[in-house]
């Protein structure tokens, strides 16, 4: 626990809260669950779509929760939905448990607010049902709108494992629709779907930056692997796959203003998503979602060169492809290493990166002398971002 999520609430933030009619949220009343009605807000500014097969209209912008905590995250959140963003993700890993009980603190203290959001579940286990029956006490909910349960290597033998668990907690009432999520071997993964389970996952939340390549990258081995998850985004669609975005650089874009985030997620959901779906972690954030005109689907030219420029500057960044994971002689999730260097070194985020090293289940000592004159993820890494330097750096994060 620490980073920007437990700063304090400021003074200004506090007045601002508090003067859109969430006055009741001071520490002790929100605490004793005493909230005030639902903040009266203008119309919301986020128009919205269909959520594939499950028909919900999720905004275009939905909220992820993978930094809020305690009672300011749950002010945050409160005012997200009170401007109309209706679709919440949400973790036990979040902030170490964090997140979950942010969630739960807003839907706990005025229940009107569980019923107002699309609530999404991600899943580690789904062995372990007692996973989501802890996340549902702590949200104070007996059922979730959908699990999205990890599915990030393209072995046939996980989609059995996730029917399984999905099937029955769908029969038991705990959850709504069944999903999945993937930020690995993302072509891979949604082929394997496409040919074994066409019709059986209602909801994927994807890591989009395949989609959004800079023009420098254009005609390359990027490219090439952008166009595959193009086409296979598109033929999940076809099936009735409701799309939601996630690492699609949406959080760079929403911290850099309206200006940059506006083009950038129209051009996601141009690509294929449903819903762009980003942490949203202080009340300026939230106030930038009045600015964003989404009506229009279509790209301005000044908003093409907007992305193009966005894109630029992150013309190297990891295109979640797993590639590198495939050609490891060693068999080390170097693609997960690149995500966990993603959240220390770019997001700072050094409790959740520590985290998520510790689920991999490595000695971060071998780790650190592990790759010797080893090139072969460098060698494949269509953006160059790899190399047994920057595998070598991530485990001394750990040692
Ligand atoms: S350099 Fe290291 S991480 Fe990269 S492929 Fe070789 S052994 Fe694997
Ligand atoms: S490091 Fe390179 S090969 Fe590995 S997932 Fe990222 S972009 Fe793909």
């Amino acid at each position: 626990m620490s980073e920007r999520m437990n700063e304090p609430c400021s003074r200004r933030e506090f007045l601002r809260t508090t003067t859109r009619g969430a006055a009741a949220m001071s520490f002790g009343a929100f605490a004793s669950g005493a909230l005030g009605a639902p903040t009266t807000q203008p119309a919301p500014a986020l128009p919205a779509g269909v959520l594939g097969r499950t028909k919900y209209p999720a905004t275009l912008i939905s909220y992820g929760a993978i930094r809020i905590e305690d009672q300011r995250g749950s002010r945050i959140l409160k005012a997200a939905i009170d401007r109309g963003v209706n679709l919440v993700h949400t973790s036990a890993s979040y902030v170490g448990g964090g997140s979950v009980r942010a969630v739960g603190g807003l839907f706990k203290a005025d229940k009107r607010y569980r019923d107002k959001v699309f609530l999404c579940l991600k899943s580690y286990h789904p062995d372990r049902e007692s996973e989501i029956d802890d996340m549902l006490r702590d949200l104070g909910t007996d059922h979730v709108d959908v699990v999205l349960t990890e599915f990030h290597k393209a072995t046939p033998d996980r989609i059995g494992i996730l029917q399984a668990q999905q099937d029955s907690l769908k029969k038991k009432g705990k959850v709504r629709h069944t999903g999945f999520v993937c930020h690995g071997d993302m072509n891979g993964v949604i082929e394997l779907i496409l040919e074994k389970a066409p019709d059986y996952f209602d909801v994927a939340l994807i890591a989009m930056r395949l989609a959004s390549l800079s023009d420098e990258r254009k005609g390359d081995r990027a490219d090439a692997e952008s166009q595959r998850f193009l086409k296979n985004l598109q033929a999940l669609r076809k099936q009735g796959v409701g799309i939601l975005s996630m690492k699609s650089g949406a959080k760079d874009a929403v911290e850099k203003g309206a200006a940059v985030f506006q083009p950038h997620a129209k051009a996601v959901l141009e690509a294929g998503a449903d819903s762009v779906l980003t942490s949203i972690n202080t009340f300026d954030q939230v106030e930038m979602l009045d600015k964003l005109d989404l009506k229009s689907p279509h790209l301005s030219p000044a908003e093409r060169k907007a992305v193009a420029d966005f894109q630029d500057s992150s013309a190297s960044a990891c295109l979640m492809c797993a590639t590198c994971t495939k050609a490891c002689p060693q068999s080390l999730p170097v693609n997960d290493l690149m995500r966990i260097r993603l959240y220390h070194d770019t997001y700072g985020w050094h409790d959740h990166a520590r985290r998520e090293f510790a689920r991999l289940g490595l000695d971060a000592a071998a780790l650190a002398r592990a790759c010797g004159d080893c090139a072969a993820c460098a060698d494949v890494c269509p953006v160059g971002h790899v190399s047994a330097q920057a595998v070598h750096r991530v485990a001394s994060y750990f040692v």
